[in-house]
């Protein structure tokens, strides 16, 4: 695998760092929505799409909300952040989670292990969550900002996966990592919260380029359908080829609509939780419906070679799984019938 750093998804991340959208100093969901959805037709690839979401809602957002104004100086330094929850043992049980921070002079002393974190070998800082205690006592887990370049830290590309293979997914070891007492972010027994906060933002808006990407895909795919013919016709003449394209478009307009109720939301200050867990299962379903379908529609080109639909459909399958498993989201839904 080529070092992330060196690559153009890196670079394309850079661009969106100098063009000031990672940094926003007050976020209007509506407005991010609208961003994404116009890069997502641009010619970034969705790596770096997705490595600037993962920054911005699990990183940014949080911490311009719980982080003291004080720390100003780290603001104004306009890190790339990653957020670090999931472990190897531990994955969607949060409160499960062995990470450990223990009391010392000064600060904590961090040990422990996280695994699939997003820009986790590129960022300049992580939000860890880790627990002050051995126990599933919600008070006793906390969110630290760690410098990533401070020793004791041990970063490795996650190397075999089946989707984003362009993207820095990292397993982090913290080994006896030294963390100041400022580095707490919030008070030290928000760790929960913190991490609800930034999952209903990511949830809300981790897909806000998918539309546009949809379409764009779409519309490659009937460039090459004009010019395959079958039964004497090319296939983007054909029924079928022309329906399942409406389909895909009218997927497009559906997930649109899904992100638009949840950011309207966030920009209302009102309780997103619930809307955004509805938006991320209902749109990573719709997202990986439209990605089978062009995928069946570059027909033997997906199967024999590296194509932009075969990676696009292995992306979509995962996003059945990052800012919490659907299956488990939807048992939450359940619940309160919503
Ligand atoms: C592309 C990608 C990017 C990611 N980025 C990040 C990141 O930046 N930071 C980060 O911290 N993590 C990240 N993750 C990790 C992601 O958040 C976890 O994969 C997710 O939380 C699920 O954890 P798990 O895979 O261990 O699933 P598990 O917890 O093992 O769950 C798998 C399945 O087991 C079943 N199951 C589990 N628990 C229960 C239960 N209580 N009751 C019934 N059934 C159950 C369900 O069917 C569930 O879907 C990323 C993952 C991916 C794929």
């Amino acid at each position: 695998m080529q070092n992330i750093k060196n690559s153009l998804t890196f670079k394309n991340l850079l661009k969106l760092k100098k063009k000031g959208i990672l940094h926003p100093s007050n976020c209007s969901a509506r407005a991010y929505f609208d961003i994404f959805d116009s890069l997502g037709a641009s010619s970034l690839c969705s790596d770096s799409l997705f490595m600037a979401n993962a920054h911005l809602w699990g990183g940014w957002i949080p911490l311009k909300k719980y982080l003291s104004p004080s720390s100003s100086k780290l603001f104004n330094k306009k890190p790339i952040l990653a957020l670090a929850a999931t472990e190897p043992k531990t994955g969607s049980d949060f409160f499960g989670m062995n990470t450990l921070a223990k009391k010392s002079r000064n600060g904590w002393i961090l040990n422990g292990e996280k695994t699939l974190v997003t820009n986790g070998t590129i960022c300049d800082h992580f939000l860890v969550f880790a627990k002050t205690k051995h126990s599933r006592d919600p008070r006793e887990l906390s969110c630290f900002l760690l410098d990533a370049n401070v020793s004791g830290i041990k970063k490795a590309e996650v190397k075999k996966r089946i989707g984003l293979e362009r993207t820095s997914l990292a397993n982090i070891q913290f080994k006896n990592v030294f963390v100041p007492n400022a580095n707490i972010i919030g008070d030290y027994s928000l760790g929960g919260e913190i991490f609800q906060y930034a999952m209903t933002w990511e949830r809300s808006l981790i897909f806000s380029y998918v539309p546009s990407l949809l379409e764009k895909l779409s519309n490659q795919i009937l460039k090459l359908a004009k010019k395959r013919k079958r039964t004497n016709k090319a296939i983007s003449e054909h029924p079928l080829f022309i329906k399942k394209r409406e389909r895909i478009h009218t997927i497009a307009e559906d997930i649109r609509e899904l992100i638009s109720i949840s950011a309207t939301k966030l920009d209302n200050k009102e309780n997103a939780f619930f809307s955004a867990i509805k938006t991320k299962v209902q749109v990573s379903q719709k997202y990986e419906e439209a990605s089978r379908l062009l995928l069946q529609l570059d027909g033997k080109n997906s199967f024999l070679h590296e194509s932009p639909f075969e990676e696009n459909f292995y992306n979509s399958i995962a996003s059945s799984l990052y800012s919490g498993p659907n299956d488990l989201l939807q048992m939450v839904l359940d619940e309160i019938s919503i």
